[in-house]
C-alpha cells in the first residue's frame, strides 16, 4: 500500500463538564429541551445578562447564600457575544479549580457551563497557623534552595516569590479524588505556590487547615524531562517527556506552548508509566513518533518562525498503532498508512515486524506539513491542488530529514528509513530525485500523469502527480540537466537546500490559493523568489528553469530578459519580454534578418526570423518602451 491519505474528519467525544441535577433548577427559566448535566440553557424569559449572575445565580441554581461567584474575566467575541468566567466560593473561601462560564447572546444570558459542586456542607475549622503550615509545605517540597533565597542579582526566576510565599485558604479535593461533584471530598487547606531554584521547580502545596497535615501538591511548572530512547530507525535519540506526578511520566513533550502527545490508538489511552524509561519494544514506535514530532516542530519554529501545525501553537496528538480503511465505510484493518487532520495524527505500525512502523522522520514531517498547507493555503485535496498539497508534504518531509540527519543515502526518497534499522530492505514509496522509479511523473502531463477523470480512488492522482513539483524542488535544490517528456532539454543550476526551502515555504504560505494549478504554482514560486532574492536573481532564474524542466511554461529562466537588457544573439530562438510570465500578454515583435536593434514591450514575444544571423557571442540591443536604447 503506497498511499498516505488525509483523513478529512475526526470526531472527539465531548466529556461531561458540568454536574448539576437539572431537575432541581429554577424551572420557569430553564430550557429543558436543550439542557443536560453538561450545559444549562435558558429561555429568553430569564431576562438577565451574564453580567448579573453574581446576584442571580442563587435563584437559578437553587443555592444558599453560602455560595458566591466572583468574576475572573470577561471577553466579547467578534459576534458581540459576551463570555464571563466565574470562580466559585463557599463560605467566603475559593473552591479550588472550580469555575463556571456564563454566555450572553444579544445581551441575554443564553447558557452556562462548568463544574459546580452544589451540596458542600463542610464547616470551617482553622486550627493551624499559616506559618506552621508553611513549614509543613516546605518539608514536603524538599528543595535545596527556594526563589526567595536567591539574591536579586542572581535571581533568574521571573514572576516568582522573592519573599516567603503567602497562603490562600481554599476548599480543595482530597488527593486522588476524581469526581468534582463529590462534595464529601472537599477539605479546607492552606494553598502555597512555591518556586524553587535548586532544583528549578514550582508546585502548589496544600496543607490541611484543621489538622495541619500535608494533603497533596499540584505541579505548576511544565516538566520537560530529557531521556534517551531507542527509536525504530535512528538508534538512540534524546526526547523530552512529561512528569505527571511523583514518578509517573507520560510519553509527551510539554516543553513548549504547543504540547506533543502520543496516544495508544486501540485503547485511546496515553502512553504513560512509572519511571522515565521507554526502551521496551512495545514503546519503540511511539517514542520514535515523539522524537520525529519534536524535530519537525523545532525545524519549522527555528527555520521558518512558524509555530506548530497552525502557527497558533496548536497541540498535536499522535495516535499510534492506528488502523486505516482502504475503501469507504470499511472496518479499519490496514496498518500501513499515516494521516493528519487539524493536530490529530494517526500512524500505523506496519505489518512486518518492529521496524516497519510509519514513524520515519520524513513521514512524520510529511503529515505535519499537511497541517500547514491546510491552515495557510487551504489547498483543496483533489486533482492539481491536491497533488501540490501532497508535494509540499513530501518537500518538507525531506527537507526536515535533510536538516536533522544530513545528506544521508537515498535521502530524496520518501519513507526509505522504514525497515532499515533492523537490517531489512528499505521500503520507500516515492523518489523526489527520480519520480519515474515509483511510477510518478517528472513532467507535467508526461509519463505516469494521472487523468482526473479516471483516477477516482486517489482523488485525481494526488499521490502520483505530486511527482512534478517534487522533482522541480529537487532540481532547484540540487541541480541537473536532461530532456523532459516533452523533448525539451533543460539545465538547472542547484541553489542549495537552504535557499530552496525558503522559497518553498514563502510560496506556500503567501501565494498559494485553494485551487492553485501547476501554472499558478510556478508564478507563486517565482513571486516568492522575487521577494527573497530579487527579480532576475540567480535564485529567480533557477526557479523558472526548474519549472521549465518539469514542463510547466515554455520559457526557461535563461530566456527571461531584464528591463532594458541586452540579448545575446542566437539564430532560430524565441525570447520573451519578462512581464510575459506575470501578465500572460503577448504581442509579437519580429526581428528581420537585416535588423540588429529592436525595442520590446513587456509581454512581447521576440522572434528571430530564419535568415537572421549574428555571430555567436555578439550582441544586439532590445529595450522595453520606457527605456532609451543604449
Ligand atoms: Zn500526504
Amino acid at each position: 500500500m503506497r498511499y498516505l491519505f488525509l483523513i478529512l474528519s475526526f470526531f472527539f467525544s465531548v466529556k461531561a463538564i458540568a454536574q448539576l441535577n437539572i431537575n432541581e433548577l429554577q424551572k420557569e427559566n430553564v430550557d429543558f429541551n436543550r439542557s443536560s448535566s453538561e450545559y444549562i440553557y435558558f429561555k429568553p424569559s430569564i431576562n438577565t445578562s451574564a453580567k448579573n449572575l453574581e446576584n442571580k445565580i442563587y435563584d437559578i441554581l437553587k443555592l444558599s447564600s453560602q455560595y458566591q461567584f466572583k468574576q475572573l474575566r470577561s471577553t466579547t467575541d467578534n459576534q458581540n457575544n459576551l463570555h464571563i468566567r466565574y470562580a466559585q466560593y463557599y463560605k467566603n473561601y475559593r473552591v479550588c479549580h472550580v469555575e463556571l462560564i456564563a454566555h450572553d447572546k444579544n445581551g441575554v444570558l443564553k447558557f452556562i457551563n462548568g463544574i459546580i459542586p452544589t451540596k458542600l456542607n463542610n464547616t470551617v475549622e482553622i486550627n493551624v497557623r499559616e506559618n506552621a503550615a508553611l513549614q509543613t509545605a516546605l518539608l514536603h517540597f524538599g528543595a535545596q534552595k527556594y526563589s526567595w533565597q536567591n539574591d536579586a542579582k542572581n535571581n533568574i526566576l521571573q514572576n516568582s516569590n522573592t519573599t516567603l510565599p503567602k497562603a490562600e485558604l481554599v476548599w480543595v479535593q482530597k488527593d486522588g479524588a476524581i469526581d468534582t461533584y463529590n462534595y464529601n471530598s472537599y477539605i479546607l487547606c492552606y494553598k502555597f505556590d512555591i518556586v524553587s531554584s535548586i532544583p528549578f521547580d514550582a508546585k502548589s502545596i496544600f496543607v490541611n487547615a484543621s489538622s495541619g497535615k500535608y494533603e497533596k501538591y499540584i505541579q505548576l511548572m511544565a516538566h520537560c524531562n530529557p531521556v534517551s530512547v531507542s527509536t525504530s530507525f535512528y538508534g538512540n535519540r534524546t526526547i523530552s517527556t512529561q512528569l505527571l506526578s511523583g514518578t509517573t511520566y507520560r510519553l509527551a513533550n510539554d516543553c513548549n506552548t504547543a504540547k506533543l502527545y502520543t496516544v495508544n490508538w486501540p485503547f485511546n489511552t496515553y502512553f504513560q508509566k512509572v519511571g522515565n524509561t521507554w526502551l521496551d519494544d512495545s514503546l519503540r514506535a511511539a517514542a520514535t513518533s515523539l522524537w520525529g514530532l519534536e524535530q519537525t516542530y523545532s525545524y519549522f519554529k527555528n527555520t521558518h518562525y512558524y509555530n506548530s501545525w497552525d502557527n497558533q501553537n496548536g497541540d498535536i496528538y499522535s495516535y499510534e498503532n492506528a488502523l486505516f480503511c482502504n475503501t469507504a465505510n470499511c472496518t479499519p484493518n490496514n496498518p500501513n498508512n499515516a494521516s493528519f487532520y487539524r493536530g490529530t495524527m494517526k500512524v500505523g505500525w506496519g505489518s512486518s515486524g518492529l521496524f516497519d512502523d510509519w514513524n520515519s522522520l520524513d513521514i512524520i514531517a510529511h503529515e505535519f506539513t499537511h497541517g500547514i498547507s491546510d491552515t495557510m493555503a487551504h489547498l483543496v485535496y483533489q486533482n492539481e491542488s491536491g497533488a501540490l498539497n501532497e508535494s509540499f508534504s513530501d518537500i518538507f518531509g525531506n527537507t526536515v530529514q535533510l536538516d536533522v540527519l544530513g545528506n544521508v543515502a537515498n535521502v530524496w526518497q520518501i519513507g526509505e528509513d522504514r525497515t532499515n534499522f533492523s537490517g531489512g530492505s528499505s521500503a520507500p514509496i516515492r523518489d523526489m530525485a527520480n519520480p519515474n522509479n515509483y511510477f510518478d511523473p517528472d513532467t507535467y502531463l508526461g509519463t505516469y500523469w494521472q487523468n482526473f477523470a479516471t483516477n477516482t480512488n486517489d482523488l485525481g492522482g494526488v499521490h502520483t502527480n505530486s511527482g512534478v513539483q517534487n522533482y522541480m524542488y529537487y532540481l532547484l535544490a540540487v541541480g541537473d540537466n536532461g530532456t523532459n517528456d516533452l523533448g525539451n532539454y533543460f539545465a538547472v543550476e542547484g541553489i542549495g537546500i537552504t535557499n530552496a526551502r525558503r522559497i518553498a515555504f514563502k510560496a506556500l504560505v503567501d501565494y498559494f490559493l485553494p485551487n492553485s494549478t501547476h501554472q499558478d504554482a510556478r508564478t507563486a514560486w517565482l513571486s516568492a523568489a522575487e521577494d527573497l532574492f530579487g527579480i532576475f536573481s540567480q535564485e529567480y532564474k533557477q526557479v523558472a528553469n526548474a519549472w521549465y524542466a518539469v514542463g510547466v511554461c515554455s520559457n526557461s529562466g535563461n530566456e527571461l530578459l531584464a528591463d532594458c537588457g541586452t540579448i545575446t544573439a542566437y539564430s532560430d530562438k524565441i525570447f520573451y519580454g519578462f512581464k510575459y510570465i506575470f501578465l500572460g500578454l503577448c504581442g509579437n515583435q519580429t526581428i528581420n534578418p537585416a535588423s540588429n536593434i529592436v525595442s520590446y514591450k513587456a509581454g512581447t514575444i521576440i522572434t528571430l526570423m530564419p535568415g537572421f544571423t549574428a555571430t555567436q557571442g555578439s550582441n544586439f540591443r532590445a529595450s522595453i518602451v520606457d527605456c532609451v536604447p543604449q
